[in-house]
């Protein structure tokens, strides 16, 4: 598995859709994982059509297959029906009801979630357990055990592996830097359940499981950030297909940057306009409680900062669209539309006007973030 502190991407797979070249030693994961990215995203194909759209070899795809049927996660479906001459072609797919995935999220504000999924993604089976009443390491980590116990015994079919999105800074190989909600600081998280279910656990943060969600199941483009508007706010962002997790593993955590030079709210760390401050939805939601006839003002000032917020970032890394989760009826089209405006006003005219801001169409973003990080580290699918 992972190995060490070092930053790298995101598990086995590590590039995600990527065609760059490789190193020789490589070559045979980069195919595996080539042949499986194809038929998790193209659906039934024949072994020459897998040939036609990956560039291997015939020979090699037939071993690949054959490999790849031994191990359950690929299957025969069936023959294409054909009008000409010639042998009917043998379609295969990956075997996405074979095996099952375990989607975590502890993020919630007053429960862990769970939920066991197929490989497409789709819940099957949801799981729940009471968040602890305490920020104790040990108090948070056996309810997460005990979730996981739920949701192993929920499970029907052989499960591939365990996603974890938890709060908080976390290095790429699970161990929770700072989770100061659950009490977590240098919590080997990951490590620690994968030995006591011997089955591979991912731990990341929940906002870099919701950016894999989107990339996998929601059409985005390469360059993406989504930002997790809550009680706090959390960015992930995937560039040129790939995570970007940062030296300190903290890449996104824009939700403590002071935004503007005024005063303005102060922030539950103390500060005063922290971006958090400004967008989180109980703040926004009490404000308009207090002044019913603003709403739309409120709402517009929030988005205003918001824009200014992300427009460098925007630039800086030429994200193409910048993605929305959160409670979409008291972040509503003022917020947005201002957040758009504003970003447009400010960043070069003629190259980035075309950046789009919008909400995710994804529910149980973070669980299904979670099984995308089982795909792409189990697969090297994403
Ligand atoms: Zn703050």
């Amino acid at each position: 598995m992972l190995t060490g502190g070092r930053p790298h991407s995101f598990g086995a797979g590590s590039r995600l859709r990527s065609r760059t070249k490789v190193l020789p030693e490589q070559a045979r994961a980069h195919n595996r994982a080539l042949v499986l990215q194809t038929l998790y995203h193209r659906g039934a194909l024949s072994r020459a059509d897998l040939s036609r759209e990956t560039g291997l070899t015939r020979v090699t795809i037939s071993d690949l297959v054959a490999e790849f049927i031994a191990d359950g996660i690929v299957t025969e479906i069936g023959v294409r029906e054909v009008t000409g001459p010639g042998k009917p072609a043998i379609l295969i797919d990956i075997d996405r009801t074979g095996h099952h995935i375990i989607g975590i999220d502890l993020s919630g504000a007053a429960e862990f979630e769970g939920a066991v999924l197929d490989l497409d993604g789709s819940v099957l089976e949801r799981r729940s357990v009471p968040l602890p009443d305490a920020a104790e390491p040990e108090l948070a980590y056996a309810a997460v055990r005990r979730l996981a116990g739920l949701l192993l015994d929920a499970a029907t079919r052989p499960v591939l592996g365990i996603g974890i999105g938890t709060p908080g800074v976390v290095r790429p190989d699970g161990v929770v830097l700072s989770a100061p909600n659950l009490g977590w600081s240098d919590f080997s998280l990951e490590s620690r359940l994968q030995g006591e279910l011997s089955l591979p656990v991912l731990a990341r943060n929940d906002a870099n499981a919701a950016v894999l969600a989107e990339y996998t199941f929601g059409d985005a483009p390469a360059d993406l950030m989504l930002i997790r508007i809550g009680r706090g706010v959390g960015a992930g962002l995937i560039t040129g297909g790939e995570p970007l997790v940062g030296g300190r593993f903290a890449a996104g955590e824009i939700g403590h940057v002071v935004v503007g030079t005024d005063p303005g709210p102060e922030c539950a760390c103390g500060r005063h306009g922290c971006l958090e401050a400004w967008v989180n939805v109980p703040r926004l939601e009490n404000a308009v409680a207090a002044a019913p006839d603003e709403r739309d003002a409120i709402l517009r000032q929030a988005g205003e900062r918001l824009g200014i917020g992300i427009a460098q970032i925007v630039a800086a890394l030429d994200l193409s669209e910048v993605v929305l989760s959160g409670d979409r009826t008291a972040l509503s089209d003022p917020f947005v539309d201002a957040a758009t405006r504003t970003l447009h006003e400010r960043t070069l005219d003629g190259v980035f006007e075309d950046v789009i801001i919008r909400f995710s169409d994804q529910r149980d973003i973070v669980l299904r973030g979670a099984a995308v990080m089982v795909l792409s580290a189990q697969l090297g699918v994403s």
